[in-house]
């Protein structure tokens, strides 16, 4: 297995080329040879092939110039002498040595091995190179290890083999104390040779340290150069880190012990971490003095802020509290957000129980809702101009309605959205109440100066009417001789004179009851009594003309009533005139009945009756209703107020029911 064999590739002839032909090569396959035993650099495979990281480093370097390769394989001894001779190109692991250098040219170094001492474990402790002094060491014929041992005299006792493999076996068999060699091919040999009781010795050997390269013939500068720029491609192009890591796997971190990571920690990492903290608490320290003294200067300044803010909102709110007007915020749902005490006055609310309530349902009356809904539309619509200015109708916490006169504007975000509204709003229902009751005022002022002007005309056509008569006749009188005829004169100066008189009494009553000139005359009466009076004082020739007047009820009954007789009679009188007055046909019929607690008294007729709607009106001074021939039915439209004041008077009512065409029934009640 360890026999020494020679293979022989390609050109023998360029084997045996000398120095002299060195400039004259032109390499288009260059011979090399490989050691067998120096895994995993140069070794044997199971086919007999040379193999290994150092010689398919070759391999590619050459293929990368375009050059093929022919290895053959033999001992390192062998063929490092073939070498310096020139029978072979180039080998692909040689260590560069002071020696070395002397036979041989080097490409740029392309691996650096250390060096360790193999020894049997347990046997003696290494703690220096002078320990070995006295040991027999082992090591490869030529390899550098003996040149080193001989080159710096590290012991006398320095044993070669032909190979590491069988200087290890031998170490392993009890031979030799130690072998110096690099320590990853030792822990290889070690481990194919599965030599258990051999192990690396702790002590470092930094002096044998190896540069590997490509070695050739001394002189050989067209091939080195050659050699160099395949060895430079493939370091460039990864070719290099592909086969390295082929061969020992990819570059990991060694594993470390946990004591090895325990003492790093201490010496290194603790170290740092402190210089780091202590750097950190410097600055953190530094800063959160400079943070802090920037957030004194903010909170300074925010509070200024909102003092400022609670000032302005302060005085906000005073004049809020002050304000003379309803003020009232409502978000976009119609929501109260805000109201000030005018508001809460007026709604008779207190502010909690304002704040939060939909105003529409909770303050609206029900006929305002549709109105405000329309509003509050156009509002968020952005026609707020349309409804700037409104009017509505609020209701109070007591169910009052008030009439509120509101000035809108809206609210509005950063985004120009509306958010709500803000509205003042003043109570006008007193002051709408006053202008109505000044319209209304007015109103009467103007219809009684036209009730005054109509009854001026009327006066002047009933006063004007009897005193023609009564001139008239009075002017034939003193030339008249005829008995019958003078009597007939006087009888028509006589009515109508009684008829001047009637009116002036109507003028003169109406202005004493007016001015309450009337004084109540209250005693005790017989209301029946006072009726068969009443009508007999109608019993004469002028009302006996078709129509009959009849008293109504029990004729043998007393009807006795505490009360002022003359204004009684006067009442009666009165509506009996009239009922004479506007009745051609039928009958009147009069009467009182007893209800326990007043007399109902009426004068019941079937005249032309009163239009329905002019019923109210006709009690009012100097109104005549519009069915009434003005021209020929005469009156001054002071009776019906007159006998309206008279039964106010003695704390009663009056009122007429009334059918155009049918008649009238004039009601009156007397307190008892
Ligand atoms: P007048 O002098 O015009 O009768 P009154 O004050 O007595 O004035 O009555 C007012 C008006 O009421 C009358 O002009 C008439 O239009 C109406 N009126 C009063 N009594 C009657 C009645 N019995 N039937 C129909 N109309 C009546």
């Amino acid at each position: 297995m360890y026999s020494v064999f020679v293979i022989l590739f390609g050109n023998s002839n360029s084997f045996a080329q000398t120095t002299d032909s060195l400039f004259y090569k032109t390499y288009d396959t260059i011979y090399i040879a490989s050691e067998p035993d120096y895994p995993p650099y140069c070794f044997v495979d199971n086919k007999g092939k040379a193999d290994g990281f150092a010689v398919e480093l070759f391999k590619a370097s050459a293929d990368a110039i375009g050059v093929n390769t022919k290895i053959k394989i033999g001992l390192w001894n062998v063929i490092k002498q073939e070498l310096a001779e020139g029978k072979i190109d180039a080998l692909p692991l040689v260590g560069k040595t002071p020696e070395r250098e002397k036979i041989f040219d080097f490409t740029i170094p392309y691996l650096s091995l250390h060096g360790a001492v193999f020894k049997r474990k347990g046997e003696y402790s290494l703690n220096s190179l002078d320990d070995l002094k006295q040991k027999q060491i082992l090591v490869m014929r030529g390899d550098n290890a003996e040149e080193f041992l001989l080159r710096n005299n590290i012991s006398i006792r320095v044993v070669t083999t032909n190979t590491f493999e069988e200087a290890f076996i031998k170490l392993a068999n009890g031979e030799g104390d130690a072998i110096l060699t690099q320590r990853v091919i030792g822990l290889n040999l070690i481990k194919e040779l599965e030599l258990k009781n051999i192990e690396a010795s702790k002590l470092q050997v930094p002096e044998f340290r190896q540069d590997f390269c490509f070695a050739v013939q001394k002189g050989d500068n067209q091939l080195l150069s050659r050699i160099n720029e395949g060895l430079s491609i493939v370091i460039a192009n990864n070719t290099y880190n592909e086969i390295h890591t082929k061969w020992f796997g990819p570059t990991l971190n060694p594993k470390l012990s946990s004591r090895d990571i325990i003492r790093i920690a201490v010496i290194i990492i603790v170290p740092i971490v402190i210089v780091v903290a202590l750097f950190f608490i410097f600055f953190l320290r530094r800063e959160v003095r400079r943070r802090t003294k920037q957030l004194s200067q903010e909170v300074i300044e925010r509070r200024q802020i909102e003092a400022k803010a609670i000032q302005e909102r302060n005085k906000a709110q005073q004049y809020l509290d002050i304000a003379g007007v309803m003020l009232l915020v409502l978000d976009n749902k119609g929501i109260v957000q805000l109201i000030n005490p005018k508001g809460c006055e007026t709604l008779g609310f207190t502010k909690n129980e304002i704040i939060g309530k939909y105003w529409h349902t909770t303050f609206l009356p029900e006929d305002e809702k549709a109105k405000v809904h329309e509003v509050e539309q156009k509002v968020y619509n952005g026609h707020i101009e349309d409804v700037r200015y409104f009017e509505n109708k609020i209701i109070t916490k007591s169910g009052e309605e008030r009439l509120v006169a509101w000035k809108n504007a809206v609210l509005t975000n950063d985004q120009g959205e509306i958010t709500g509204t803000l509205s003042s709003g003043e109570d006008i229902t007193d002051q709408k109440n006053n202008e109505l009751e000044l319209i209304e005022a007015k109103e009467k002022a103007e219809e009684s100066d036209f009730l005054k002007t109509s009854f001026l005309q009327n006066m002047n056509h009933e006063i004007r009417t009897p005193m023609n008569s009564i001139m008239g006749f009075a002017s034939l009188l003193p030339d008249e001789d005829d008995k019958t005829l003078i009597n007939s004169y006087s009888d028509i100066i006589v009515k109508n004179s009684e008829q001047l008189v009637h009116i002036i009494d109507d003028i003169v009553l109406f202005s004493r009851l007016q001015n309450k000139q009337m004084p109540l005359q209250v005693r005790q009466f017989d209301l029946l009594n006072l009726l068969n009076e009443v009508k007999n004082s109608f019993d004469i020739p002028e009302y006996q003309k078709g129509v009959e007047l009849l008293i109504e009820g029990n004729a043998d009954a007393s009807l006795y009533v505490n009360s002022d007789h003359e204004k009684v009679w006067q009442v009666f009188t009165n509506l009996i005139s009239n009922a004479f007055k506007y009745t051609q046909r039928g009958e009147i019929s009069i009467g009182a009945i007893n209800r326990e607690t007043d007399y109902l008294c009426f004068v019941k007729e079937t005249g032309i009756g009163i239009p329905e709607d002019e019923i109210e009106q006709i009690f009012e001074r100097f109104y005549r209703a519009s069915n009434v021939n003005k021209g020929k039915i005469g009156g001054t439209g002071l009776g019906l107020s007159i006998v309206c004041e008279l039964v106010q008077l003695l704390g009663g009512t009056i009122w007429v029911e009334s059918e155009v065409g049918k008649g009238c029934t004039f009601n009156f009640i007397l307190p008892l």
